[in-house]
């Protein structure tokens, strides 16, 4: 019965008393995109584009840029599709950006910093985009990563208005953008939770290192706290002015863990975006629990002593997560 339900998910994630919480894919080009679609994404919520030129050894030309994005767009006409700028770096170096001698590449010149370098190309990938979302129907929104201040968020929202586009974001991904939410939100339309980053930040804990697993994962509850502060940021950046709070979503793996998406869920972010594999099983775990019950279990998760804790006790209120094995 259950692997029925998760045959016929229809990419409505919602909990269930109808809180509604869009479920999203993260893709790296055309051929993601369209398998997601067909999984049933309501949209994309990172699209991760350095992962169109990861063997470029120089810059794409601007038409060839704007053809590998408008693949990605048109496989969700109408829909929302969240671009990233090229996060070139530390785990994902690019030739043309990435200097391979830094000592510490994860605290290096990666993602929206690579603009302090080499500028020019993150205006000419602004201007691909541009012309990409001129041609086809999805809603484009456009999001860049790394952003440590408000001040870069407003530098990026600047680039993203000269270039024609309308809904700059920034992904939530260092620590200090998380403990300055309403400031930052204030300078953009939306931000993005990138967990996986945020995680390695607030654990001083890196990614790629197998030994040290039992820090780097986002069910920490130091990692919970960030994102609570998150959204609490976006909803004082709210009461200043008319008008709702700017969507907070995650994109980042924690979203595609269906009991970590029900905390993230209670700890209110409003969109959640993963591995579109993960997105029936996420998907039929938040239909089974209210958002008064999600925003327990956050509380829950949040009072852990430990990673451990917090996913052993949520999991044990969530049943049909042993349906699902
Ligand atoms: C993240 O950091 O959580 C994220 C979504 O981006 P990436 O994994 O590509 O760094
Ligand atoms: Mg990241």
């Amino acid at each position: 019965e259950t692997s029925a339900t998760l045959a016929s998910f229809d990419g409505n994630g919602t909990t269930a008393d109808g809180h509604l919480v869009p479920l999203l894919a993260n893709v790296g080009g055309a051929k993601d995109a369209v398998a997601a679609a067909g999984l049933g994404a309501q949209g994309v919520g990172l699209f991760r584009t350095e992962f169109c030129f990861l063997e470029r050894d120089t810059e794409p030309s601007v038409d060839e840029q704007a053809a590998a994005y408008k693949a990605v767009f048109d496989a969700f006409p109408g829909k929302k599709v969240v671009l990233r700028t090229l996060d070139a770096g530390a785990d994902k170096p690019l030739p043309f950006l990435t200097d391979a001698t830094e000592p510490n590449p994860a605290l290096g010149v990666r993602g929206y910093r690579t603009d302090f370098t080499t500028p020019g190309v993150l205006e000419r990938q602004l201007s691909a985009i541009a012309q990409a979302a001129s041609e086809s129907e999805a809603d484009v929104w456009v999001m860049a990563p790394m952003i440590s201040t408000a001040a870069e968020a407003g530098r990026f929202a600047s680039l993203c208005a000269a270039a024609g586009l309308k809904t700059p974001g920034v992904m939530v991904e260092v620590p200090s953008a998380a403990l300055t939410a309403a400031t930052v939100l204030r300078e953009v339309a939306f931000a993005s939770l990138g967990t996986n980053d945020l995680t390695q930040y607030a654990m001083a804990a890196d990614r790629q290192l197998g030994p040290l697993a039992e820090l780097n994962t986002p069910w920490q509850p130091a990692v919970l706290r960030l994102v609570q502060l998150t959204v609490e940021g976006s909803a004082a950046e709210a009461s200043g002015r008319e008008g709702d709070p700017k969507p907070v979503g995650v994109c980042g793996e924690a979203a595609a863990d269906p009991a970590l998406a029900v905390v993230l869920t209670g700890l209110g972010v409003s969109t959640l975006s993963m591995t579109a594999r993960s997105l029936a099983a996420v998907g039929t775990v938040l239909k089974t629990v209210t958002l008064e019950q999600a925003q327990e279990l956050a509380r829950l998760a949040l009072s852990a002593p430990s990673a451990t804790e917090a996913r052993e006790w949520v999991r044990a209120k969530l049943p049909v997560l042993e349906e699902l094995g």
